[in-house]
């Protein structure tokens, strides 16, 4: 079968696509500043005959490679970016490399490279006329602050795709067949009138005292909105010393709901209050609206294809090492993250996956028909073509993503949940180029839950991205 075959393909790249994880994890890079990795990644496709169009979607550091002439096409989508704070050595114990640096809490280097070692594979299988159809890999940056995949969509780069397939680090390995939650994200910058706070106030006109009254009208909003709905905010300017009327202020929001209809509607009572407050204390405010994204659409015929390949595959080759080091972060985890993590496994499976510190077998979706309480720019593709993920063990039993665990766990066992994620992307392709039934059942699908007829979720005066953080 032309999916065992894409299958060895991937096995025989397991020292490159290890070392090349490896590579991305020693130099964590931040949203749309990941210039090595995508450097790294866009070179590797390079090198086996990919065409690769760079800087798309006005990200420097986003980039298509495509292989293949006509036929079908299956998308794999790639991240690569870390997160800030998280520098972290591999050891059970938190020990920073560099205090304060980046550090890849989201395993997005093996997400990254998974695809990469997935598309070679079935470009392989293409040129021996394994399989007829063609491969589009996507290096998406900037996923964690939902930037990424929402700027690509609205340059129309995903258009042409009959499937698109990712995964994510995790737990354990499982088709992921949650949706998650649209969100907006926004910041609204007032600004008044600098003053001595106590010699002549009556001449000051505070942006703080704005950005109060804005997130004390959004405490009222709160409770006429939708419970499922999520408002959150943060102060990330809230003047510099209490002897001096701030003059500026800016408060952060994220909006999030698992309808972007809601998402929207709650968007626009924020607008008023923001504007309310700043009549309400003379000052004046601006919106930046920085992104937004959709809800994932799940493909339950793309998650049945993904559960028969990792039931295909073999175990993945951990070593008593690989159990030991994993046994040790796990009993640096509290009970009550371990039980946060494995929350949507049923009791009797939870006890067995429990036991272990590394868990390999796969698992069916238990998520299906739920909303996960995230966001994630995957959603935007899922609504412009059909879209497959999982999750594939690289991390032990309870870890958290975003935590110091998830960057500690790394090098050979999370390397061994890598290659395995490739396999299943590689098998699941090779599946949909291969079986035009299959791919069309996947099709009928997702246009009768409403996929397709996609709408950005950025205002036209959202003309870029925004800067990259520091
Ligand atoms: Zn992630």
């Amino acid at each position: 079968m032309e999916s065992d075959a894409v299958v060895r393909r991937v096995e025989q790249q397991r020292g490159f696509l290890t070392d090349l994880s490896m590579d991305l994890w020693n130099r964590p890079e931040l949203g749309l500043a990941e210039h090595e990795s995508s450097d790294r990644l866009r070179e590797a496709l390079r090198a086996e005959g990919f065409e690769v169009d760079a800087a798309i979607g006005g990200m420097p550091t986003a980039f298509v490679a495509r292989y293949g002439d006509g036929g079908p096409t299956v998308g794999i989508l790639g991240e690569f970016d870390a997160l800030p704070g998280l520098s972290q050595e591999v050891a059970a114990e938190r020990k920073p490399i560099a205090e304060g640096e980046p550090g890849h809490g989201c395993g997005h280097n093996l997400l990254g490279v998974a695809g990469v070692g997935a598309a070679i594979a079935l470009k392989d299988a293409i040129d021996d006329g394994e399989l007829d159809g063609s491969v589009a890999y996507f290096g998406c940056p900037a996923e964690e602050t939902l930037v990424g995949k929402v700027f690509m969509a609205r340059e129309g780069v995903f258009d042409d795709l009959d499937a698109a397939l990712t995964w994510h680090p995790g737990r354990y390995n499982s088709p992921f067949m949650s949706s998650t939650l649209s969100l907006n994200s926004v910041r609204y910058e007032f600004s008044g009138e600098s003053a001595h706070a106590a010699a002549s106030p009556e001449s000051g006109r505070s942006a703080l005292d704005a950005v109060q009254l804005c997130n004390t009208g959004v405490e009222y909003m709160r409770e006429h909105v939708p419970d499922d709905a999520r408002v959150h905010y943060s102060i990330v300017d809230g003047g510099d010393a209490p002897n001096v009327v701030p003059a500026n202020a800016t408060v952060w929001y994220f909006v999030r709901a698992p309808e972007r209809e809601t998402v929207e509607d709650i968007q626009a009572w924020l607008d008023d209050i923001a504007d309310s407050a700043a009549t309400m204390t003379r000052t004046d405010v601006e919106r930046e609206f920085l992104t937004g994204c959709h809800g994932v659409l799940p493909n339950e015929t793309i998650g049945e294809v993904m559960s028969e390949r990792m039931e295909g595959l073999d175990a993945i080759p951990y070593t008593d090492d690989d159990r030991a080091f994993a046994a040790d972060l796990k009993a640096s985890l509290s009970r009550e993250t371990i039980d946060g993590q494995l929350a949507d496994l049923p009791s009797d499976v939870f006890e067995e996956v429990d036991s272990h510190a590394l868990y390999t077998e796969p698992l069916p979706a238990y998520d299906a028909g739920t909303t996960r309480s995230g966001s994630t720019d995957v959603g935007d593709v899922s609504r412009i073509v059909p879209l497959g993920q999982f999750w594939a063990a690289t991390w032990p039993v309870g870890t958290n993503a975003h935590s110091w665990q998830a960057v500690a766990a790394n090098g050979s066992f999370a390397a061994k949940g890598m290659v395995y994620a490739a396999k299943v992307l590689a098998g699941t392709a090779a599946e949909l180029l291969s079986d035009p039934e299959t791919l069309r059942a996947v099709r009928e699908e997702f246009e009768e839950n409403g996929g397709g007829g996609y709408e950005t979720p950025l205002p036209e005066s959202v003309a870029s991205p925004p800067e990259p953080s520091d």
